[in-house]
């Protein structure tokens, strides 16, 4: 039997529990790898008894058992801390009625306290012992040469399931690293993007009505431009302009005629759909694309626009006058449709303001227009 080696110090302990808190296997659920080979250490060597114990701080916890009745035992109870005194022996004791140690006399295995006893101590690869791979019966035993071999062999095979789960823990750990930095990149990219998006949006919005402005307008007219005509749908422009409104801003000032704009600019984006596009054009000029609506259709979005006008909240009343026009991306350009709009927009003016004019000069077979 070994003598006991004096004890250790609280640093190298603190390492030995850092390497065994690598493995993260304390407290962990069967594995059938590890209940194989004490099955293999029990069949080898003609016992009882079999457990892979692991060392921690000041219990023994068995990762796998076969025959011991406890789960965990104190330290100072275990056969396994004399094991680890001499870590790279094994610790071989035929009878411990006649070699005993004090911590066989609180083990039972099968509720018989245990006779024979063989632990090989499990090291780190950096040498530290981590607890046991042990056989144990309730009857003295000698264990032959090519038994106690293999019994090392299986330990052997244990310490690589250990490392191998240690390093499928670092492969995890270095994934999850790798997972947060690309997770990291992609809020970066998409808070960059949503900056983009919002100068893009302040950069193309009237600060006065929140319309898209003119410049918008162009982009928009341009990128129409680059697809092909017949992909393009027929639409229809709106162009709005309020009446008398330089003396809105003469009798109520240049405040209230703000006022009044932001009115008429709700009153037109209540009135008209998600896919339509409404542009501050000039100083009190709407336009409005609407595109896939028909005469008829945009002659109801005047309408409808005309009535929330009327209903503002201002504290004094204003109208608008509207042109309509159709346009047809296969037979004329935007700016034709525009000049038939703002003529519209002419009649209606001169025709006495606070009215839709409909443009009815051309006559397409497009949608509703026939
Ligand atoms: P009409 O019925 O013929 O359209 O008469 P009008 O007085 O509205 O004539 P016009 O459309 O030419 O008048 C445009 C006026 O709109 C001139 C300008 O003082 C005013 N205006 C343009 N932009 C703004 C603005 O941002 N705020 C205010 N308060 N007034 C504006
Ligand atoms: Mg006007
Ligand atoms: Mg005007």
């Amino acid at each position: 039997m070994s003598a006991r080696v004096p004890a250790q110090t609280n640093d190298s302990e603190a390492a030995r529990q850092a390497a065994l808190d690598a493995y993260a296997i304390v407290d962990s659920g069967p594995e059938q790898a590890f209940d194989d080979i004490v099955r293999l250490a029990v069949t080898l060597c003609g016992v009882c008894a079999a457990s892979i114990s692991l060392i921690d701080r000041d219990r023994v916890w068995f990762k796998a058992q076969i025959g011991v009745d406890q789960s965990q035992v104190s330290r100072d109870l275990s056969l396994c801390s004399h094991a680890i005194d001499q870590p790279h022996r094994t610790l071989v004791i035929d009878d411990l009625d006649i070699d005993p140690l004090p911590a066989a006399k609180r083990r039972r295995l099968g509720g018989r306290p245990p006779r024979f006893y063989a632990g090989v101590p499990l090291l780190s690869p950096d040498g530290y012992p981590l607890g046991t791979l042990s056989v144990a019966d309730v009857e003295p035993r000698h264990l032959a040469p090519a038994q106690i071999e293999s019994l090392e062999l299986l330990a052997r095979q244990t310490q690589h399931l250990l490392e191998l789960r240690r390093l499928m823990l670092e492969q995890g750990q270095l994934l999850s690293a790798r997972e947060a930095a690309a997770r990291t990149a992609e809020q970066a990219r998409a808070e960059l993007q949503r900056r983009h998006e919002e100068l893009m949006q302040s950069a193309s919005r009237d600060p006065l009505t929140g319309l898209l402005n003119r410049a918008a307008m162009e982009e928009m007219l341009a990128e129409t431009r680059r697809r092909d005509p017949s992909e393009r749908m027929p639409y229809t422009l709106l162009l709005l302009d309020i009446d008398h409104f330089k003396l809105v801003n003469d009798l109520h000032g240049h405040l209230a005629g703000d006022n009044a704009l932001r009115a008429v600019a709700d009153a037109v984006t209540a009135s008209i759909r998600k896919s339509d596009i409404a542009v501050r054009f000039g100083g009190e000029e709407i336009l409005v694309y609407l595109p896939g609506t028909a005469l008829d259709g945009a002659a109801e979005v005047a309408y409808r626009i005309r009535e929330r006008v009327a209903r503002a909240p201002l504290p004094f009343a204003i109208t608008v006058s509207i042109g309509i026009a159709a346009g047809d991306p296969m037979r004329d350009r935007p700016e034709q449709t525009f000049d038939r709009a703002d003529q519209a927009l002419y009649r209606a003016k001169a025709d006495g303001r606070d009215r839709v004019v409909v443009d009815d000069t051309q006559q397409f077979d497009g949608i509703g227009l026939g």
